[in-house]
Parts: C-alpha cells; structure tokens; sequence
C-alpha cells in the first residue's frame, strides 16, 4: 500500500515554521495582490484559500474583484497600478480570465519581479536555463513535497502528462534539472499506458476525473496527481484512479490534501522571496 505524500501538513509545516517566522523579521509585511475579474465559483475558492493563508502568515494581502465586464483595459491599469505599488511584492492575476480578455497580455504585463505565480516569460524563459527567480508555484510544490520525503530523483524514468505553460512544461524541466529522464505526453500522445507503465516518477496533469487507471502504474512508483476535478455527486478527484493507484504505487499524493495546498505554500515562498529582495 502507497504511503501518502501529505500536502496538507508539509504546508502547514512550511508556512507555519519557515515563512511566518521569516516575514516576521522582515522590516515590512511581504504584500501579496491578487486580482480576480468575474464570478467563477471556482476560482472564488482559490482566491479565497490565497487571501486566508496570506493572513495567516503575517502578510499584508489585498484582493481585489471586479466584474465580468471589466475591460482590457482597465485590468492592464489594475496590474500597472500593483507593479508602481511600494507594498506589493507579488501580483497574481487569477487564471482562467474571462474569455473577451488577452491573458497572455496582462501576465506579460506583471512586473517580473512581482510575478510570484512564475508565469512571465522572463521566468518561464529562466527557468529553462535552472535559473528563475520565480519557478510556478503548482510544480515547484511537487519538488518540494517529493524532497520533503527525500525521494531520489536522479536517474528515474519520469513521466510528465500535461504541457501546460502552468504545470506540466515547468515541471519537466524541474524533473529534468533534477537529473530524471523526462517524457512528456499529451492528448496527442500515442499508447499513453506504454508511457505510464515505464514510469519511476508520474506526474499527472490532465483536468479528467481518474483518467489514469491504477493499473498502468508501475509497481514502486511515485505517483503525483495534481488533477483537480469534481465528480457526477459533488465530490473532489484527482486525474488517477487513487484506490487502484495506491495498491501499486510506493508514494501518492491525495486528492485534495496534495498539491493544491502545496501550490498555495509556493506562493506564499515566492512572496517572501520578493519581499526580501526589495527590501
Ligand atoms: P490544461 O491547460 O487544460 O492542460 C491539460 C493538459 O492535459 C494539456 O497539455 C493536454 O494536452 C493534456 N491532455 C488532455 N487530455 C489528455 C488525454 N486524454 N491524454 C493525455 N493528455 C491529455 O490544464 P492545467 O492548467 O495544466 O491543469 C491540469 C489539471 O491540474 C486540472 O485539473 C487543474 O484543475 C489542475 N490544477 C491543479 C492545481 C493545484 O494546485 N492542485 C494547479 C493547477 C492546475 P494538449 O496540450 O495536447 O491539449
């Protein structure tokens, strides 16, 4: 039986025990602005759990809401507004954006050195050279859950599904700068279960209801879901099937209680991070 890889209490432990200590000590509360334009149920949920843990660990955290309507305009105003504001030191702009909207746009348009979610090219474009200042806050929580545990990485066969500017791309250079060799497949990959059966490491980023079977994984693996999806009857799953999953696998992460508390430690991490160096 899976051991679990348990986000819910290794974030607890980092922003409990590294970040809150730390912004304490800093002359002036690291500041997080989160921007959230419409009414997406889901994303309230997000936006909230953000503002919530922010004040939990003594950051200074302002949100702010517009409606759906909110033009291009005015929102490059919001974040020009953040990136000149002396009290922020991180800007997140929460995705999906409404669909009139260019949000290639606007997260080009965040200041590199408050893009504490990790998106902006110059990030992205850092990181594929193992250098960002900002790594994307879902794969850096994978690193540092799978480190947490102390999983060897090195040498691994891993297996990335998902290449979405957000998790799965990141997170195969990740894996690859730890010394995996790296696969990523996609809706166009051929003969996925090929790909998941070989797999040391699998990352599953895909946003389908166990997607994945427990039988393909490869017995001993280390089985990271980051899949976030909502059953027929209301209740929460990951992209694997976790039962069948966790009677093979060594390591697995839950759904929820895995890497989506894990994403919102990272940017807790990013903000400290952006607090210290303006300071
Ligand atoms: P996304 O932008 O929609 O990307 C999904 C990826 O999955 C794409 O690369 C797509 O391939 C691939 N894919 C789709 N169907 C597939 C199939 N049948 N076989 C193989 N690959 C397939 O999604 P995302 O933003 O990366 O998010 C993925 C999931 O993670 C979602 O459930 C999301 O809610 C969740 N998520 C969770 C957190 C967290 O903190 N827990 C954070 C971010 C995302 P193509 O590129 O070929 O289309």
């Amino acid at each position: 039986m899976a051991q679990l890889l348990d986000g819910r209490a290794l974030s607890r432990k980092l922003n409990q025990g590294c970040v809150k200590p730390a912004a304490s000590e800093l002359a002036r509360k690291p500041g997080l602005a989160v921007v959230l334009v419409g009414s997406d149920p889901a994303s309230e949920v997000y936006v909230g759990r953000k503002g919530l843990v922010a004040g939990r660990v003594g950051f200074h955290h302002v949100q702010i809401t517009r409606p759906v309507e909110t033009s291009q305009e005015e929102l490059m105003q919001i974040v020009k507004d953040l990136n000149e504001d002396p009290a922020i030191d991180g800007i997140l702009v929460q995705m999906p954006l409404p669909k009139h909207l260019d949000a290639t746009q606007i997260l080009d348009s965040i200041d590199p050195g408050k893009d504490v979610d990790g998106f902006h090219p110059a990030n992205t474009g850092q990181l594929s050279q193992g250098r960002a200042k900002f790594v994307a806050c879902t794969p850096l929580g994978v690193m540092k859950m799978l480190e947490g545990s102390e999983i060897p990485l090195s040498g691994k066969e891993a297996v990335v599904i998902g290449r979405s500017n957000i998790v799965g791309r990141p997170m195969a250079m990740l894996l690859e700068q730890a010394g995996c060799t790296v696969t990523v497949c996609h809706s166009r990959t051929k003969n996925l279960q090929a790909h998941v059966e070989r797999a040391e490491v699998l990352v599953v980023a895909i946003g389908r209801a166990e997607h994945v079977p427990g039988a393909w994984i490869r017995p001993g693996a280390v089985v990271v879901d980051v899949g976030m999806n909502r059953r027929e009857d209301g209740t929460l799953c990951g992209d694997v099937d976790f039962e069948g999953a966790s009677e093979r696998a060594a390591w697995i992460t839950p759904v929820p209680g895995g890497v989506g508390p894990m994403t919102i430690a990272m940017l807790m991490h990013n903000t400290l991070l952006s607090a210290k160096a303006r300071q």
